[in-house]
């Protein structure tokens, strides 16, 4: 169904299959439509449950100020669709544009849309992540579990990994008044996303709060009793902490694993597509047919060299299903990149952190407003000579202004003076980023340029 009309018999009656009915996934239902599709809508999810939210998951679930299952995402609109929701998705035929279900359906397409973001990472040694307190936190349920059992009042929680979703949820425990120990591998929290100075801010709040921060040591095993639950975890500097709940927070793995073997470019990364969200194929071919948005997705962005951008962002999973959905159903001059310039946000310790850009890609940092003391500030990363990212701790007000920059590459040190500026904010410093080749938990933006392993073709000289 390409061009010569056909692309208006697609619109009229066409099949559109969603895989991955969460947050990308209805966006791009709810743009479809928006859009003037009229054809066929089936959206297919594993999980029980009709799309919600996961960013309340580690704030007002844990805290107790909402249960699990009341965080539906809103409908900006009807979807008319045919939702097969607790049936994942095992397969794919790409000759035949059929995608096979656990239960030995298969659903026909003319355009397909893959959006089926990712999964926490689990402690890697499964006996002990089996023990009884051990949790992960993705999904409703295991958000409803960890918040059930912080409500049970336990004597100590243990975070494995001080990432953004690690610390949010020591920050939801402590605001509980639960004693909790935070072990990072890193010097920091939050070192992998926003580097040492940033996260020596962080290491403070978290001292302030009460949280007994371990940095720059592993968790080596979890220690259980003799009924199955967890009791002690035993750390790379030959200390223990007696714990009654673990939560592990390693980040994450992207769910890709049912695209074996299929022909697309999807691997332990994510899936490579172009700036149109369309997929490629493992010849690095792209695809007419197959879209990827979310989490799941590696797509090159102008502003960062072109490299491919892994974004767990909640606002880039939207943009880009709203770019997808377009795509899915345009002529190829009216399809559009998606651009989006990332942008994230959490709230942990009181404090709302927001960043703009790849702060990560950054080598210097400067704090042109507020100071890192008062821990009221923006930090401004700056890329060989221009301004790559900025963060904001409670000064969000101003970020807009940064995010132009970033936008357009303004030069860094950025050439104006701020009102409220401390003399040594306008100095830049080393941001002190770890070594790339050493693993931090919780960078959520990901860059990646095209890898050579990805290439899994034979390659046959031509005479
Ligand atoms: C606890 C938590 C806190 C967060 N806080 C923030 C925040 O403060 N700010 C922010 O910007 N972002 C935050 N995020 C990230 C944000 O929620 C994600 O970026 C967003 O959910 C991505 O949406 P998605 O639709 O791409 O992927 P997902 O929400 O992961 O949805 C993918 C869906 O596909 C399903 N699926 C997977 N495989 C299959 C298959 N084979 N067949 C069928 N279905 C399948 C999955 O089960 C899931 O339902 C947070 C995430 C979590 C978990």
């Amino acid at each position: 169904m390409n061009g010569d009309g056909s692309l208006e018999r697609l619109r009229r009656e066409g099949r559109i299959v969603v895989v991955g009915a969460s947050l990308a996934g209805l966006r791009a239902a709810e743009t479809l439509r928006d859009k003037g599709f009229a054809g066929s809508l089936t959206m297919i999810g594993d999980e029980p449950y009709e799309p919600y939210d996961r960013p309340p998951l580690s704030k007002q679930v844990l805290l107790g100020m909402a249960p699990a299952d009341s965080t539906a995402l809103p409908r900006r609109r009807a979807v008319d669709a045919t939702w097969r929701l607790g049936v994942p998705a095992t397969g794919l035929d790409m000759a035949a544009r059929r995608v096979r279900l656990a239960d030995g359906d298969e659903v026909p397409y003319d355009r397909l849309l893959i959006a089926t973001g990712v999964r926490a990472r689990p402690w890697p040694r499964e006996a002990e992540a089996e023990l009884d307190g051990v949790f992960v936190l993705r999904t409703r349920e295991e958000g409803a579990a960890l918040a059930r059992r912080l409500a049970d009042g336990p004597k100590r929680v243990f975070v494995i990994g001080a990432g953004f979703t690690g610390s949010e949820i020591a920050s939801a425990c402590r605001e509980r008044g639960l004693s909790v120990t935070v072990a990072e591998r890193g010097a920091a929290p939050l070192v992998g996303a926003l580097g040492g100075v940033v996260g020596a801010v962080a290491a403070d709040l978290q001292r302030e709060h009460g949280v007994d921060l371990r940095c720059g040591v592993m968790v080596t095993s979890l220690e259980g009793d003799s009924s199955g639950r967890v009791r002690a975890a035993h750390l790379s500097d030959g200390s223990t902490v007696e714990t009654d709940v673990v939560v592990v927070s390693l980040g994450a793995t992207r769910n890709t694993e049912w695209l074996a073997g299929s022909g697309l470019g999807a691997g332990p990364r994510g899936i490579a597509c172009d700036a149109g969200c369309r997929a490629f194929d493992i010849r690095g071919i792209v695809t007419d047919d197959i879209y990827v948005a979310g989490d799941v997705a590696r797509s090159p962005h102008a502003l960062f060299g072109y490299q491919f951008l892994s974004l767990e962002h909640w606002g880039n999973a939207v943009a880009q299903a709203e770019i997808a959905a377009h795509n899915m159903i345009s002529e190829s001059a009216d399809r559009l990149p998606h651009m989006w310039v990332p942008a994230f946000w959490s709230s942990q310790f009181g404090v709302n952190i927001k960043s703009v850009g790849v702060p990560s890609l950054g080598t210097e940092i400067m704090v042109p407003q507020g100071t890192l003391a008062s821990r009221r500030f923006i930090g401004v990363y700056g890329y060989q000579g221009r301004v790559i990212g900025a963060v904001a701790f409670d000064h969000a007000r101003w970020l807009p202004f940064y995010q132009e920059l970033v936008e357009t590459t303004a030069p860094f040190p950025p050439p104006f003076p701020t009102v409220d500026r401390h003399p040594d904010g306008q100095r830049p410093m080393d941001a002190d980023f770890p070594d790339p080749s050493v693993p931090t938990h919780g960078p959520t933006v990901t860059l990646s340029g095209y890898s050579p392993a990805d290439r899994r073709m034979t390659f046959t000289p031509a005479h």
